[in-house]
């Protein structure tokens, strides 16, 4: 029997008074002990969401979360969470905050103590008992967010990025040990599953990849990482499972690829501004050849959540063809990148018309009015409708971008408005 199993959940968020996403589709998942499992997806996709679904924090829409084998309400027992911002109380010593875990069992003050003192060694805190979180930094917090969670002894250690806060160093030195904790099964814990952005680190800790797509997220792949213990980063063998995970983030879904779905109006468009994808062209013009997507992103010293968007920008647009996790300049791309700035211009405004339908229609309002200038204000409440307040906010603000670096209308930041201009390049 799985220890944790996820059938056909769903979960839908009210937009708005009457409208509604689905954020999470169908998901199914079962979980058996001994899994170290890396959820990767992009940004926005719902994996803090899931996480929350599992650890019982919030219910699903449809579907249930199965633990041994039993539908589970409320707050799952033996499960544990990890957040990326520590979520510690600051009026509380490292030794009281790491006791809170311990909320739920059944034992005496001097029990809670002691174990609280144990797990407090174990992450590496010993000395810190009595200081408070804010003569810590970063990554003692989070060392106390594991003690946290570790000291209820958890079969199952939910994560949520708990890394990403986190410098470089500081970052690589905890997973180090929590891997070390696991692998030589100082923790009682059976499953552990870790959201993450980073497809390195989970190629590091997991032994099993699930990545999400979005819009809805589902399951798109679930592999074994068989690659053994402990992991050499620069490895041939290292990264060519690193070069396959970019292969399946960005291979689109057939929906995704289908024009229907990609040419529809309001449909998303990724979170780049012009600025990154014009500098994208422009290193990959002087490359002057097919890379792969992790050396590039290695190179740009950028994970995937903040590269992800500017390849799939450029993809949108016809500027970059991606295939196999490889990524090169298109025809249009390259004549594009040896452009002069009015050029580009010209060749972007043309793509970004026939790319992006949305845009076409935020245009043709424009055109319609008299005065020739819209409040943003009104963009935004049908863009609210779509995305939720958060995501349109962001989705407004890059087409808004694309159009002024296009020229296709102005945009004045202190009325809030966007306009034409008298000589404003009609419609293509
Ligand atoms: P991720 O962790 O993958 O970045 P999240 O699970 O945090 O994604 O969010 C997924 C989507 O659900 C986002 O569009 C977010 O705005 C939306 N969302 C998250 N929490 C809520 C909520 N409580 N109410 C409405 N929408 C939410
Ligand atoms: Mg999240």
């Amino acid at each position: 029997m799985a220890l944790l199993e996820l059938r056909r959940v769903s979960k839908d968020w009210e937009v708005g008074s009457e409208s509604k996403t689905t954020i999470l589709k169908d998901i199914s998942l079962k979980v058996e002990e001994g899994d170290f499992l890396a959820v990767l997806g992009p940004s926005g996709s719902g994996k803090s969401t899931l996480l929350r679904i599992i650890a019982g924090l919030i219910p699903p829409t449809e579907g249930e979360v199965l633990y041994h084998g039993r539908p589970v309400e409320g707050v799952a027992p033996g499960v544990a969470m990890i957040f990326q911002n520590f979520a510690l109380f600051p009026w509380l010593t490292v030794l009281e905050n790491v006791e809170l875990g311990l909320d739920r069992e059944e034992l005496t003050a001097a029990e809670k103590r002691e174990r609280a003192l144990q797990v407090i060694d174990m992450v590496g805190l010993d000395g810190f008992e009595t200081a408070f979180p804010k003569e810590l930094s970063g990554g003692m917090r989070q060392r106390v967010g594991f003690g946290r969670a570790l000291v209820a002894e958890p079969d199952v250690l939910l994560m949520d990025e708990p890394f990403s806060a986190l410098d470089v160093l500081t970052a690589e030195n905890l997973r180090r040990d929590l891997l070390e904790l696991w692998l030589e099964k100082k923790i009682r814990t059976k499953a552990i599953i870790l959201v993450t952005h980073s497809i390195e680190e989970a190629v590091y800790l997991a032994n099993r990849v699930v990545v999400l797509s979005r819009d809805p997220a589902q399951v798109v792949t679930d592999v074994r990482l068989t690659l053994p213990y402990w992991r050499e980063k620069q490895s041939p063998a290292f990264l060519a499972v690193v070069d396959q995970l970019y292969a399946t983030i960005t291979r689109r879904t057939p929906a995704e690829a289908a024009p229907a779905a990609a040419g529809r109006p309001l449909s998303r468009v990724p979170e780049v501004r012009s600025g990154a994808l014009t500098g994208l062209l422009e290193l990959l013009d002087d490359l002057e050849t097919r890379i792969d997507l992790y050396k590039l992103a290695d190179n740009l010293m950028l994970d995937v959540e903040d590269f992800l968007p500017i390849v799939e920008g450029a993809e949108l647009l016809g500027l970059v063809k991606v295939e196999h996790g490889d990524i090169e300049l298109t025809d249009v791309g390259r004549r594009f990148a040896e452009a002069s700035v009015l050029e580009r211009k010209e060749i972007f405004r043309e793509l970004v018309l026939k790319k992006v339908p949305t845009m076409e229609k935020m245009l043709w309002v424009l055109q319609s009015k008299r005065n020739k200038q819209i409040p943003r204000e009104f963009f935004l409440q049908i863009f609210e409708r779509r995305f939720g307040p958060d995501e349109a906010a962001k989705q407004l603000d890059i087409l808004i971008d694309w159009g002024r670096y296009a020229e296709l209308f102005g945009y004045d930041e202190q009325g809030g408005r966007l306009y034409l201009e008298g000589d404003e390049h009609p419609r293509a």
